[in-house]
Parts: structure tokens; C-alpha cells; sequence
């Protein structure tokens, strides 16, 4: 069983006795539309389908921003990233410490497992799938890896 609706059943193409419908918003398709009225429909409806996209509107509408805590994922990423670029190619051991220091700070704040670079936020369905939570816009917040972890641990 799929865990996510395709596409064709969730947004089946439509029409009425005049011609085709926008399949995510009913508007009247004109000149060569085949399912949709607009890009802007057809991205919404692929939001509703697609978990991987869904997680990333998810990030951008929430610009990065933990939904509990409010730590900004995107800037912690890229202060990261910046940081590893010197560790693998302008390798110094003040940077190397500064490294280190930022890791065993991040672990103390509850970062456990997380390993170097995987992903610092995660798309949460604030109602799980298996009960009946749809993949849609209104039931997903962006976390943070802890945050997240807090969620589900607080649920078990
Ligand atoms: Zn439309
Ligand atoms: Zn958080």
C-alpha cells in the first residue's frame, strides 16, 4: 500500500459538459492546459502527493525555522557548511577547535545522533499518517532535529 495517494486519485483529471477543469482548482482549462490551470495549481497538488516536495515547501514556508524552538536550521546549516569547507580544504587547528567546540555544544543541546551533516530540520505531520493525518500543508511544521525527537518521544 502506498503510503502517500498518487496523484491520479488524489487530483483525478476533471471536466463537465463544456470542456476540461483545472484538476486541483476547478478553473476552466483554455488553449493547450491539459490538467491544470497554472503552474502555481499544479506545484500545490504535487505538495499534497510527493512527501520529498512537501518537506521542502514545508522548510521554505517556515524559512528554516524550528516551529518549537525557533532555531534557524538554514543559518546553522550554512555555518556548518562554511565550517567544513575550512576543515577539508584551508585545514587549521583554530578552526578545527571551533568545530569541535560547536559539535559537543550541539550534542549537549540534544543533537545525540546526529552525525556531521545530515539534515539539521525534519517536515512533522503534527497528525501521524496511520491515523488518518493527510499529507498536506496545514499538517506539517518544521523542526529541528531535538525538537523533533521531542515530539515523537513525548507521544510514545
Ligand atoms: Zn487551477
Ligand atoms: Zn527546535
Amino acid at each position: 500500500m502506498a503510503r502517500h495517494s498518487r496523484m491520479a486519485d488524489k487530483f483525478p483529471s476533471r471536466k463537465d459538459d463544456l470542456g476540461r477543469l483545472c484538476a486541483f482548482c476547478g478553473k476552466r482549462l483554455v488553449g493547450r492546459q491539459r490538467r491544470w490551470c497554472s503552474g502555481e495549481c499544479e506545484g500545490n497538488a504535487w505538495e499534497q502527493c510527493s512527501p520529498a516536495f512537501a518537506a521542502e515547501r514545508c522548510e521554505a514556508r517556515a524559512k528554516g525555522v524550528c516551529h518549537d524552538c525557533g532555531i534557524d536550521t538554514k543559518e546553522l546549516d550554512h555555518a556548518l557548511r562554511n565550517l567544513r569547507c575550512y576543515h577539508d580544504f584551508l585545514w587549521s587547528e583554530l578552526k578545527r577547535d571551533v568545530l569541535h567546540d560547536i559539535l559537543s555544544i550541539m550534542r549537549r543541546r540534544g543533537w545525540n545522533c546526529w552525525k556531521s551533516w545530515d539534515a539539521l530540520g525534519q517536515a512533522h505531520h503534527i497528525v501521524k499518517h496511520s491515523d488518518g493525518g493527510e499529507l498536506h500543508p496545514s499538517n506539517l511544521v518544521w523542526l529541528c532535529v531535538p525538537c523533533h525527537k521531542k515530539r515523537h518521544g513525548r507521544k510514545e
